[in-house]
């Protein structure tokens, strides 16, 4: 059972992590990776448990929950510890001449105690992927992780508790509408880290904009998937499936809704239909194929299947929480299905002839998460890419962007404020502190009154 703590114990757990910050032992090189190292060997050792509580969460399969999830946290570790000592590094910066002799650097300070906060559909990977970046930074952490997901949650606290002292990395449970305000309204944070819904991010803006705490928001939206006319619509159809019915649809940069030109639209849809028979023969016992979090969540997705026409799919059974991989048409665009971000295994198709139309729908819920274009068309790639402000995406692919910790991630708009992964991730859990060093040898005296004189030389 994942114990919840009181509001005292709480207290301390966070006056510990400031007198910890305070003693300046996070912060050396050698100290941060060794935090490193052994979050890394901690995962191994309780690989199989982290798998068996993925399944039992989300009927996860360990190959599934290896790539999207602890796969995903080894690979940001293997780029942090390769990494750290550059990216600690303070940065030579040029100074004008007219601050001679002066030279300028910027040192990267970390932020000090931060919270960090999980939603259920990755709740593994999205609660340590963003800790990596704390540690790397020399940060003191409390993690969140998500009540919906419980069985991992349980699992992150016994490895956490297991390989970290809580006065320097501690996890909190319980119900996040209640335990997250009032703890953000008694402390105040040094950067609060969140993952999650839009709504919830407005949320966490508000209680942080109280006492000035910086925020990154990572959240949803609808991302749109449009497939041009001259493609290869096997690959295409493949990357598709495989990118909308990954963990049931439940992803936060899963293709949302479907547009595809008219000329290749019914071969698409017949693409698509055999790949997800051929990905996910499915019964509801199958184990390749995700269930969805909860009855509510069920209830909901169940509802959109009503909203248009159902291709193929549909097919839900509520006591295994399983919803058929679903492709849908004629469906309004007024329709909650289509307002509202779908995270189920539901996708509407659209056809259209004009970049206009598909432009008009996007524009409808402005900002996406992800964007992902299939085309060989460089005119039509920049087109989309100058056109559409979106977090991040793929030309002729899905979700896998993510997987480059060389790209930043994160949403713009409503789709989130701020990056992280690899490099981005330091940056985020860092300050940059502007360091301008003068020489003694010299002065030039030019700043100094009486400025009669020295007005000419303007
Ligand atoms: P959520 O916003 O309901 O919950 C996220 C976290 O916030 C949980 O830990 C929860 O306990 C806490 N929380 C819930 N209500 C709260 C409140 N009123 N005040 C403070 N904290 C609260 O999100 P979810 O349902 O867990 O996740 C689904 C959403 O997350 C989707 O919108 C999805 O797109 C988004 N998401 C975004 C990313 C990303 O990287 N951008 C990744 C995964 C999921």
């Amino acid at each position: 059972m994942i114990a919840e703590i009181g509001h005292s114990a709480f207290h301390s757990i966070i006056n510990n992590q400031a007198a910890y910050f305070k003693s300046g032992a996070t912060l050396s090189y050698q100290f941060r990776l060794d935090q490193l190292k052994r979050l890394k060997q901690v995962i191994r050792n309780n690989e199989q448990a982290i798998f068996d509580a993925l399944n039992k969460d989300l009927n996860k399969h360990e190959f599934e929950s290896y790539s999207t999830e602890v796969g995903v946290v080894y690979e940001e570790l293997n780029f942090a510890i390769k990494n750290l000592k550059s990216w600690m590094k303070p940065e030579r910066q040029s100074t004008p001449f007219a601050l001679f002799p002066s030279s300028s650097y910027i040192h990267k300070d970390p932020l000090g105690c931060v919270l960090i906060i999980a939603p259920w559909n990755y709740p593994f990977q999205l609660l340590i992927n963003p800790l990596i970046g704390a540690i790397a930074g020399g940060n003191c952490t409390v993690l969140k992780p998500s009540e919906l997901a419980p069985a991992t949650a349980e699992i992150v606290e016994k490895i956490i508790t297991e390989v970290f002292d809580p006065a320097y990395v501690a996890t909190i449970q319980g119900d996040g509408a209640q335990v997250i305000p009032e703890i953000m309204n008694s402390h105040r944070f040094d950067l609060v880290f969140f993952t999650g819904s839009i709504p919830v991010g407005y949320a966490i803006a508000e209680i942080a904009a109280k006492k000035l705490t910086p925020v990154i928001l990572e959240l949803g939206g609808k991302s749109p998937c449009i497939v041009d006319k001259d493609v290869d619509l096997h690959n295409a159809a493949k990357r598709i499936v495989w990118g909308k019915f990954t963990n049931a649809g439940q992803t936060c940069v899963a293709p949302d809704y479907l547009m595809v030109h008219n000329s290749r639209k019914k071969e698409l849809i017949e693409l698509i239909k055999k790949y997800t028979n051929e990905f996910y023969t499915e019964t509801p016992s199958s184990g390749d194929y995700g269930r969805i979090i909860n009855k509510r969540r069920f209830t909901t997705l169940k509802n959109y299947l009503e909203q248009g026409n159902i291709i193929f799919g549909g097919q839900t059974t509520e006591e295994e929480l399983y919803i058929a991989p679903t492709l849908m048409e004629n469906v309004s665009i007024d329709a909650p299905l289509m307002t509202d971000e779908i995270f189920g295994p539901i996708l509407p198709v659209y056809g259209f002839d004009s970049y206009k139309e598909t432009l008009a729908l996007i524009n409808k819920n402005a900002n996406p998460l992800a964007f992902y274009l299939f085309t060989s068309n460089k005119e039509t790639e920049q087109f989309y890419i100058n056109k559409v402000s979106f977090g991040g995406g793929c030309i002729n692919n899905t979700l896998i962007h993510l997987g480059n910790p060389h790209l930043p991630f994160g949403g713009v708009g409503n789709s989130g404020i701020g990056y992280y992964h690899g490099k981005f991730s330091f940056d985020a859990f860092t300050r940059m502190k502007a360091v301008l060093k003068t020489q003694t040898w010299f002065d030039s005296g030019i700043q100094y009154a009486p400025f009669k004189e020295k007005i000419k030389l303007l």
